[in-house]
């Protein structure tokens, strides 16, 4: 059952969801001038270091422990910390406000609704097993660079020729796909059309760290018992099939914060997003993921972190040579 969502929160998160993605649209458009562009005067666009994660990763742990913010993909680092932040202060947030990812995903479900008249769930077991596959993915990725490598082994990979082409390989990973990555990408698309957020809610490990940070933060989800009359609208709204309507706070690590219980609930302040006693409205939450993400990107221009050292001259050595083994992960740093 369709359920009629109230308030402006929906038309607010379509919003903050609608600039992020043509954020991300000019600066994909941007660097494929740039890498393509002969000498055309287009600039490489920092921003697209968003889509670096792992380097962003060891970027911040080299931070965190040497102090130094690297020359490589500064942007990379400071957006991950962005992001993280935003976890732990705003709850899942970033996957149903900023994501594009978690805008198709959206979209996809709901087209699904549209053709079947509902969505699938998988049973029970097989969702909770299914929903550890992003938290192992993650767990590997964290063992490697966060437990394992020391501030030497972070340098070597930041510095070295793998990381330094990163960006270039994105981008080429993408216009030279093979047909099996374009199968396996097509089937987490058709994946995502009978089953609500296939790819946010079982294998995307960024959703993972977001959402074990999120049990952290101090905005939750918070139902009041005396004036709800247990008509479940909540719940059938929740697109991350959170019992809501049987909760008195909403401490999950799948609630992406997208105010749909809210929005769906017909008796006013029985459902609220708090922050201790006090309610965050969509407008302030709004407000607050768009100051985070203008805040940190505007301190990192501001310290000159925000454009890599990269010069335009080894950029156009590293397309010119980008399929070399200087290039490859072998490269990435001897011990690893
Ligand atoms: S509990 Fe509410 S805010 Fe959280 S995911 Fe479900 S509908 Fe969205
Ligand atoms: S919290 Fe609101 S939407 Fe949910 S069961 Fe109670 S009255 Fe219904």
């Amino acid at each position: 059952m369709k359920v009629k969502l109230h308030g402006p929160s929906q038309r607010l998160r379509r919003t903050s969801q609608a600039f992020f993605l043509l954020a991300s649209l000019y600066t994909g458009w941007k660097f494929v001038l740039f890498v393509h562009g002969s000498g055309g005067g287009v600039s490489r666009p920092p921003g697209v270091e968003a889509f670096l994660p792992l380097s962003g990763l060891v970027g911040l742990k080299y931070w965190a422990i040497t102090g130094i913010l690297n020359s490589i993909h500064p942007a990379a680092t400071v957006l991950l910390a962005c992001f993280l932040l935003m976890g732990l202060l705003l709850k899942r947030g970033f996957c149903s406000w900023v994501c594009p990812f978690g805008l198709l995903s959206e979209v996809l479900w709901k087209l699904g609704e549209k053709l079947f008249g509902k969505n699938f769930k998988p049973p029970a077991a097989v969702d909770a097993v299914l929903r550890s596959v992003k938290y192992l993915v993650l767990g590997l990725f964290l063992w490697d660079i966060v437990f394992r490598m020391d501030a030497g082994a972070l340098a070597t990979f930041i510095y070295g020729p793998y990381n330094r082409a990163a960006d270039i390989k994105m981008l080429f990973f993408f216009e030279r796909i093979s047909a099996f990555s374009l199968l396996v990408i097509l089937s987490f698309v058709l994946l995502s059309i009978p089953i609500k957020n296939f790819w946010c809610r079982y294998l995307c490990p960024y959703g993972a760290l977001l959402g074990a940070l999120s049990l952290l933060s101090p905005m939750k989800i918070k139902r009041n018992i005396p004036t709800c009359t247990d008509c479940k609208l909540c719940t059938m709204a929740c697109p991350s099939y959170i019992r809501v309507h049987q909760l008195k706070t909403v401490l999950s690590d799948e609630c992406n914060a997208c105010y749909r219980c809210v929005a769906a609930c017909p008796v006013p302040h029985t459902l609220e997003l708090k922050l201790g006693r006090k309610t965050v409205s969509p407008t302030a939450y709004f407000f607050l993921i768009l100051l985070l993400f203008f805040g940190f990107t505007a301190a990192a221009r501001l310290a000159h972190r925000w454009e890599n050292s990269i010069t335009d001259k080894e950029y156009r050595y590293i397309i010119e040579h980008i399929d070399s083994p200087e290039f490859s992960h072998r490269s990435a740093g001897g011990k690893r």
